[in-house]
């Protein structure tokens, strides 16, 4: 999968529309984390630089018809004080007042255009609004990884409109990551998955049994293979339906010589609640749920991963968003940065924010701003966004 870079294209003068993943997260109105939106400054100064009209767009949230709360107001906010100019927010990504914004934009000049999930449209990917989309447009740039993975009006169908289409930097920058632990990783490779749910991370498991030396799985998820093992996990979280699955996936694992390392002894507590009192265990009693993996499991983990030339890493090991329950994600993602001669990928957005602030967050090889993207990429999925931008 290579795209063409913005930098072949000739900017100036013309209306760029840029898909920007700016689904940041709000509390009350205002960004908890900018980190989406910093990583493409880069993509739309060099668009304003080069004397093009930058046309931004984004979705953030779900919405399913305009929904003032999921206003991207404190984006063009935090746009305009990141860029030192003004940028505006239209009413609507289409229609005639957005239409008349865009035609009067100048050159080094950017706008941008309201949540894109106000209209139920932009994920049917229906043919007519991204050609609204389209309109007024003569380069289509995409920075949009994290939404890389769905076929939308504007990561697939606004292609059809706009004949001159490039990857930004971000997505460059992403894709290069990817490509790096996938085509030829230096051995050994290590893959470490955690979150909540086994049922996002059934394919990606099943192709990384092919190309690992060795798996390693905490989190919520860790506990639906230990009980398709039969051992007693108490209240932790588990998919019942997915135990057949998980045993599958246990004996494939067998099959194909890849270790797949479940955690050895648990952080418990009753309740995933901060006031809770948590205790180091190696049988999780009945009434206790599993929370973090356990310090012998991260002195497992830390071992494994030594020697390592290729990490992936996917979601965190425990409910990190309470700090009593934090430590095995952070352990090992310390362990992880301070690997200097491997190659790591951290990715999706609770890994992300787990690790973030931290002083050694800044040696991982790349923290990738998309989670369901990399998944979908490490599966050996095509991603219809980046597909979209070739030819
Ligand atoms: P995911 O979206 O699948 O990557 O899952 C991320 C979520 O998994 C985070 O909100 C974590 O708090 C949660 N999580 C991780 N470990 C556990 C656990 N042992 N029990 C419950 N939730 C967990």
């Amino acid at each position: 999968m290579a795209a063409t870079p913005l930098t072949s294209l000739k900017l100036d003068g013309r209306k760029v529309l840029v898909r920007c993943d700016f689904n940041v997260p709000l509390e009350g109105g205002r960004i908890t984390d900018p980190a989406r939106i910093d990583a493409s400054l880069a993509t739309i100064r060099y668009v304003l630089e080069q004397g093009g009209a930058a046309v931004l767009c984004s979705h953030l949230g779900r919405p399913k018809e305009r929904t003032p709360e999921l206003s991207l107001k404190p984006v063009a906010e935090y746009l305009s004080g990141a860029l030192g100019k003004k940028v505006a927010l239209a009413p609507d990504c289409i229609g005639e007042i957005t239409g008349r914004m865009i035609a009067d934009l100048t050159g080094g000049s950017a706008l941008l255009l309201e949540n894109l999930r106000f209209h139920p449209e932009e994920e049917a990917n229906d043919r007519d609004f991204s050609h609204e989309l389209a309109r007024g447009k003569s380069v289509y740039i995409d920075d949009a990884f994290g939404a890389a993975h769905r076929a939308h009006a504007s990561t697939v169908g606004v292609a059809r409109f706009i004949r001159e289409r490039a990857a930004g930097f971000l997505m460059i920058r992403e894709l290069e990551a990817l490509r790096a632990v996938t085509e030829n990783p230096a051995r050994p490779y290590i893959a470490i998955l955690g979150g909540a749910k086994v049922s996002d991370k059934i394919a990606v498991i099943r192709t990384l049994l092919t190309k690992v030396d060795a798996l390693l799985i905490g989190g919520a998820m860790a506990y639906t293979f230990l009980q398709a093992q039969g051992l007693p996990i108490g209240k932790s979280r588990v998919e019942e339906d997915k135990l057949e699955l998980a045993r599958e996936l246990l004996a494939l694992a067998e099959k194909s010589g890849v270790a797949l390392v479940l955690p050895s002894d648990h952080i418990v507590a009753e309740a995933p609640d901060a006031a809770a009192s948590a205790e180091i265990v190696e049988q999780i009693p009945g009434d206790r749920m599993g929370l973090d993996i356990g310090p012998r499991t991260i002195a497992e983990f830390v071992e494994r991963l030594r020697g390592a030339h290729t990490i992936v890493w996917n979601g965190p090991l425990g409910f990190f968003e309470i700090p009593a329950f934090a430590a095995g994600t952070l352990a090992v993602g310390e362990a992880i940065a301070g690997m200097t001669g491997a190659t790591s990928l951290i990715g999706g957005g609770d890994t992300a924010a787990a690790v973030a602030g931290q002083p050694w967050a800044a040696n991982f090889t790349h923290i990738s701003t998309g989670g369901g993207a990399t998944l979908e990429y490490l599966e050996g999925r095509e991603l219809p966004g980046v597909k979209a931008l070739e030819a």
